[in-house]
């Protein structure tokens, strides 16, 4: 059986984010426990996994997998797989907080549902909100109507936020007196490693050269998404549900060395960011212990190693996504789901070679532009749309 503390179910425990989280739990043995994991197709790593924190249940997507677990765990372990086997596991297992880090739309069911339990959900799923932050709004404050004005109350601590820009800008609140005290929050972005490619030169973009960002190591979708600059329109509209703050008092600066994680400025004028290496182990960990600090051992910011931080304004013509992205958030309804599911198929386009980089942006901005956002949508719509928008532009491409 797993250990004591606080029982955390990991979604996506062998990605770039669960790996992390498991050294979170590794860390602190009596304070944190894996009740639960899934996986999408890394079983050696998951077999590993169940053997080191000895999880009560398991998800693995394919039956096949799912079998070959069975036969080495027995009845030691639940097995989850195929079909609703995510939404199950989230349903049936006995844990404290959901952490979610699976990737793309695959994440928001899983989120619904353990908020829908009552439970708290550390997200790095930013694709759950993205496309449903309507629907999340709305289970998490059943009396408002999720058309409610959004300065009423924001999502914290039912979500606590992993992203790194989102953990900063909690920080900074929680320093400084709560999102009633903010003026405008900025979000900082890398710029990815494109930054200062002449525009000419962005249609020849590879998926080699597009999965090497200068400053931050993560999985393969996410990565393509900083260097189209997706990723941080996807934040832009996490930070609006997450917080409840308008879209106008919502900034976008880009800053190359990614040690300033982003700002608050209060109603006096303070601005307060948060500082640290670029590294998720910290966000992971306060999304786990908040309000609490625990201690992290290892490499400390020197500022005066680093020397200077740039700032600058987001080149608009370079990346066409993220004013795609942050328009589709201010139309609401279902324009962040259809963005998000041209996206997730355009990312899986280039990387496997099908389609040019720049191409990720056209994709997106014609399914929108052939799309009639609607207002009021549940979790199913949500999801309909998602699967429709695929299948049409993989019908379009493959
Ligand atoms: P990743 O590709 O490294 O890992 C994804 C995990 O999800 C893997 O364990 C994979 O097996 C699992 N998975 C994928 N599809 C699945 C499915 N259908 N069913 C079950 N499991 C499935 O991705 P990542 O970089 O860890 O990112 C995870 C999420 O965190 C994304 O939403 C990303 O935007 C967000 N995020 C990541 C970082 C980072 O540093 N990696 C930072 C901020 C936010
Ligand atoms: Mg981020």
């Amino acid at each position: 059986m797993s250990g004591g503390g606080t029982k955390l179910l990991i979604l996506g425990s062998t990605g770039s984010i669960g790996r992390s989280a498991c050294n979170c739990v590794r860390r602190f043995r009596e304070r944190f426990s894996a009740a639960g994991m899934a996986a999408g197709s890394n079983v050696g790593l998951l077999v590993e996994q169940i053997r080191e924190f000895s999880p009560s249940s398991i998800y693995i997507a394919d039956r096949e997998n799912a079998d070959a677990v069975k036969g080495l765990f027995g009845e030691k372990v639940n097995v989850y797989c195929g079909g609703n086997g995510l939404e199950r596991i989230v349903n049936e297992t006995d844990y404290d907080i959901l952490l979610n880090a699976l990737v793309g739309a695959a994440g928001f069911r899983p989120t619904v549902a353990a908020l829908s339990r009552g439970k708290r959900v550390a997200l790095a799923n930013k694709e759950s909100l993205v496309i449903g932050g309507d629907c999340i709004r709305a289970v998490v404050n059943p009396n408002k109507k999720p058309s409610a004005p959004i300065d009423e109350t924001s999502l914290i601590p039912s979500l606590l936020p992993i992203d790194s820009e989102h953990s900063a800008i909690l920080q900074c609140l929680q320093a400084g007196g709560g999102v009633e005290a903010a003026e405008s929050i900025t979000v900082t972005a890398s710029g990815g490693p494109f930054r200062n490619l002449p525009k000419d030169s962005f249609a020849a973009v590879t998926p080699e050269q597009a999965l090497n960002h200068p400053t931050w190591s993560m999985g393969k979708k996410i990565t393509i998404d900083s260097a189209t600059m997706m990723n941080k329109g996807f934040e832009v509209i996490e930070a609006h549900h997450l917080f409840s703050l308008p879209y106008e008092r919502i900034r976008v600066c880009v800053h190359p060395q990614s040690i300033v994680h982003s700002l608050v400025e209060f109603h006096d004028g303070a601005v307060m960011a948060q500082l640290g290496l670029p590294d998720m182990e910290l966000p992971i960990q306060y999304a786990l212990s908040w309000p609490q600090r625990l201690p992290i051992s290892g490499k400390r910011l020197n500022l005066s190693n680093i020397g200077s931080l740039d700032f600058l304004e987001p080149a608009p013509d370079k990346f066409p996504c993220l004013k795609l992205c942050i328009d589709a958030g201010k139309t609401g309804g279902t324009a962040p789901a259809v963005i998000n599911a041209a996206n997730e198929v355009a990312v899986d386009l280039f990387l496997n070679k099908k389609i040019g980089f720049t191409d990720i942006a056209k994709i997106v901005e014609t399914e929108l532009n052939e799309h009639n956002p609607v207002k009021a949508i549940s979790v199913n719509d949500i999801m309909d749309i998602d699967k429709d928008v695929r299948e049409r532009v993989a019908r379009k491409y493959r």
